[in-house]
């Protein structure tokens, strides 16, 4: 049994004023229990909103984590030291970071498995584009991202892993994948997952969905057997959508 997870990727918003109002109505609202919350602010809010969510449900991510434990990597943020902090998951490879700043396939790797070295769970993302679904290169471009990603890992490590299929048309669009177009990519993930590991861990391992979800669509989404969540970008900077995303959850 999976437990149904709500992340929301807040991205370049709010100031941490705001983020410590959003964060703490969230934090007074989210259930204590049969759903995951969790919430990726900026990493400059990160410190002040883990006391603002300290004693509640509400757990952190990180938009971004680099592969090596420190070094000469200007800007970048190290899994040692966002774990100091309280956060918990980082979401890898964002169809965002993909296109503005160059991430790979590789680099996802390499971050997963830097993540999980020190007990961090990756939220891994990857999507077609418009342009691929409509050649019919969907399965394709998933599964080799998806392999890409978890290269090298052993089963034990692919279950704490978080897999978010975002078709890159449906996010910051408004326009959703159906419930069965999405429904169909996660269960074909299930059987990629199968293949590469094994059934306990293809079972195990949960496929959240990303792409304009909102309160209006999620409960269709997640009526469907394959998929376990949302990653959630706009309808997260809202208190009362991001809580009703994790009572419908
Ligand atoms: C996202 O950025 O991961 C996302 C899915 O955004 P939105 O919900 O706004 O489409």
């Amino acid at each position: 049994m999976r437990t149904p997870i709500v992340a929301g990727n807040w991205k370049m918003n709010l100031t941490q004023a705001d983020a410590l109002t959003l964060g703490r109505a969230i934090a007074e609202g989210a259930p204590t229990r049969g759903v995951t919350a969790i919430v990726a602010p900026v990493a400059l809010h990160i410190s002040a909103l883990g006391e603002a969510l300290a004693s509640s449900p509400v757990l952190m991510a990180s938009q971004n984590a680099h592969w090596a434990e420190s070094g000469a990597y200007t800007g970048e943020l190290a899994a040692p030291m966002l774990r100091e902090l309280g956060v918990r998951y980082a979401i890898l490879g964002h169809s965002e970071r993909r296109q503005y700043f160059g991430e790979d396939d590789e680099g996802v790797n390499r971050k997963t498995r830097a993540l999980l070295a020190q007990g961090l769970h990756p939220i891994v993302c990857f999507g077609e584009s418009l342009e691929e679904r409509e050649a019919g290169r969907t399965r394709d471009k998933v599964e080799f991202q998806v392999r890409a990603a978890l290269a090298g890992l052993s089963a034990d490590e692919a279950r704490r892993v978080i897999l978010a299929y975002e078709p890159i048309w449906a996010i910051g669009t408004g326009k959703t994948a159906s419930p069965q177009q999405a429904q169909e990519v996660h269960a074909f993930l299930r059987e990629v997952l199968q293949a590469r590991f094994d059934r306990e861990t293809a079972q195990t391992m949960p496929i959240l969905y990303g792409g304009s979800v909102k309160p209006s669509n999620f409960a269709e989404l997640l009526s469907q057997p394959d998929i376990d969540g949302g990653l959630v970008g706009g309808a997260s900077l809202k208190a009362e959508s991001f809580l009703e995303l994790c009572q419908i959850a």
